[in-house]
């Protein structure tokens, strides 16, 4: 039912966004995953991904006239998109044999390669109903659920490719540490072997994303003894546990050979949080095939034909006369903005320079930083025809903090709302983004210096000819070349002062008012040649088409 015989690596990832319709993914996490995957199916790489199913999805976002989010099931239908092996596997949990089976999706690249996913699941009417709840949910219920979920996908997963036929394969890659526990499986395979540890690292690549240490999943001793049982011998106890903790990203550390963090800056600050580890930095891409908006492809195809399957070639967009990138923009505009007057019942308007924000409600990200100073901002909006925001974004269902970025946005919203028009679009996803990042004029970014990781939406407006306006940290300190490809907000990364965030606030505000507006609305001509130079100069290279070949060389091949 599939061929698995010329597999290289397996991919796994606690999620996957491999298509608008299946809500498998929170945000950037399960989105690079996606496009990773679509990449490596362009290149003909035999790589195979392996997630959990999650039937009842991440959530359905609602938010209420006063700014609070409501989730909902999102209920779907996995035999529409997927078909299921009849191989089961058993994972022991708690002392508790679990069967997992596994759900095949299949998709093509652009030479029409065949690759596949493998979606876990444990809802099989043998299984306890606790059991058979494991896979439901995305970031559901407790961390002895959580737990439960990484034995599957990690545990489960190494099981599932051993019973399909997958047993020699070169690499196994962790996206994050949630997949971590599959060293232990690999490690119980090679028992016999010399050194056993040593014929695990090398087979296993672990990919970090997270630069601070609150935000490594981890488990207290207990539970994770508790729970993992016979996995555990006494050796590995006195490996595994720090400070009384399984903590995943350590596990994922110990066990591999090669480990990279996301972008340059966040190999290094990876390197001062894991002293004693060698850390390498690969930097994230999206997928430009997927992420470039239909006006945008039509043009890219007129001039570049064959510009998917090799989006190095987008530097020669410095070459597509300006008046037609320009047209391509305002039918992605206009679109993005009949979609917000129509499910909003708003009357933006085409001409006026529109703000994009849209990402996890994370605190760190400080979705509200642009209404920090609401008068000035209405004043900046008079001087000028005008401006438009649109937001979205989801907070994490038990990240209240998260949510009162929400509640504070739409507040201010309400208050600006006679001269400035807002809207937070519901429901933040790929088909959201997609309509987002090649619609508005601007893509803002304010996160805390270095909690960026990477980050990835800038690099799809980029590849719409969305300039990026940043605080510099992730990968806009790679991207980002000031008046070319877009604007920084507020010191280099490397200053560290005290009011950090009020001289981000203050540079926001006079780079928009001095700079921004003003080549917006009075040089057109010099705001096109920005345009052009985001896709030529950012999208050539922030893909994952180049970020896989550098795992290919650097990680699968080293
Ligand atoms: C790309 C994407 C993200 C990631 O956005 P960042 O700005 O990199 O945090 C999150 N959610 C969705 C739906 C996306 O498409």
């Amino acid at each position: 039912m599939i061929e698995v015989k010329d597999l290289l690596v397996a991919y796994f990832s606690m999620e996957i966004g491999i298509n608008a319709n299946i809500p498998t993914y929170s945000g950037g996490l399960g989105v690079l995953a996606g496009d990773t995957l679509r990449s490596a199916a362009d290149l003909e790489l035999p790589i195979i991904g392996l997630t959990l199913l999650y039937k009842k999805g991440y959530f359905k976002q609602k938010i209420d006239e006063h700014g609070h989010q409501k989730e909902e099931e999102v209920i779907w239908d996995p035999n529409k998109f997927m078909t299921p092996l009849s191989d089961i596997v058993h994972v022991n949990i708690e002392g508790r044999d679990v069967k997992v089976k596994a759900w095949v999706y299949k998709f093509q690249g652009v030479t029409k390669r065949e690759n596949y996913i493998l979606f876990l699941d444990t809802d099989l009417p043998e299984n306890s109903e606790y059991d058979r709840n494991i896979t439901q949910y995305l970031y559901g219920s407790d961390d002895k659920y959580r737990l439960a979920q990484e034995m599957i996908l990690g545990i489960g997963g190494v099981k599932m490719l051993e019973c399909i036929g997958c047993d020699n394969l070169r690499k196994y890659h962790m996206n994050e540490g949630h997949s971590a526990l599959l060293t232990l499986e690999l490690l119980r395979r090679f028992n016999k072997a010399d050194d056993q540890i040593q014929e695990v690292r090398n087979k296993c690549v672990f990919t970090t994303h997270t630069p601070v240490p609150a935000g490594h999943d981890q488990f207290p001793r207990h539970m994770a003894e508790s729970m993992l049982q016979h996995y555990l011998t006494d050796k590995l106890k006195e490996e595994i546990f720090l400070d009384n903790k399984l903590n995943m990203t350590y596990l994922g550390l110990r066990f591999s050979e090669h480990i990279n963090g996301v972008a340059k800056k966040h190999g290094e600050v990876s390197r001062t949080m894991f002293p004693g580890y060698h850390i390498e930095s690969i930097t994230n891409g999206i997928h430009s095939g997927f992420w470039t908006a239909p006006d945008m492809k039509e043009l890219f195809d007129k001039y570049l034909p064959g510009w998917e399957a090799d989006p190095f070639s987008l530097r020669y967009v410095l070459s597509i006369p300006k008046e037609e990138v320009w047209n391509a923009h305002t039918k992605s505009k206009k679109n993005l903005i009949n979609y917000v007057n129509k499910t909003h019942n708003l009357d933006m308007s085409e001409d006026v320079f529109t703000i994009g924000f849209a990402r996890r409600a994370a605190t760190y990200k400080r979705g509200d930083m642009l209404f920090t100073d609401i008068n000035k901002l209405m004043r900046i909006a008079d001087k000028f025809k005008g401006i438009q925001i649109i937001y979205a974004g989801k907070a994490h269902p038990k990240d209240w903090e998260g949510k009162q970025v929400i509640k504070r946005i739409i507040e201010k919203m309400n208050s600006v709302k006679h001269k400035i028009k807002v809207c937070y679009l519901e429901n933040y996803n790929i088909e959201v983004a997609k309509k987002l990042v090649s619609g508005v004029d601007i893509w803002l970014n304010t996160p805390m210096r270095p909690q960026e990781a990477s980050g990835t939406s800038g690099m799809k407006a980029a590849h719409n000819g969305i300039p990026q306006f940043s605080v510099l940290d992730g990968w806009w300190i790679e991207g980002h070349i000031e008046n070319i490809t877009g604007w920084s907000i507020g010191a280099h990364p490397d200053t560290s002062k005290e009011n950090i965030h009020q001289e981000d606030v203050e540079d926001l505000y006079d780079k928009l008012e001095y700079i921004i507006l003003p080549r917006f609305y009075n040089q057109r001509d010099q705001w096109i040649d920005t345009m052009r130079h985001s896709i030529a100069i950012n999208g050539s290279f922030f893909n994952t088409h180049r970020m896989v070949q550098q795992y290919v060389l650097n990680a699968y091949f080293e």
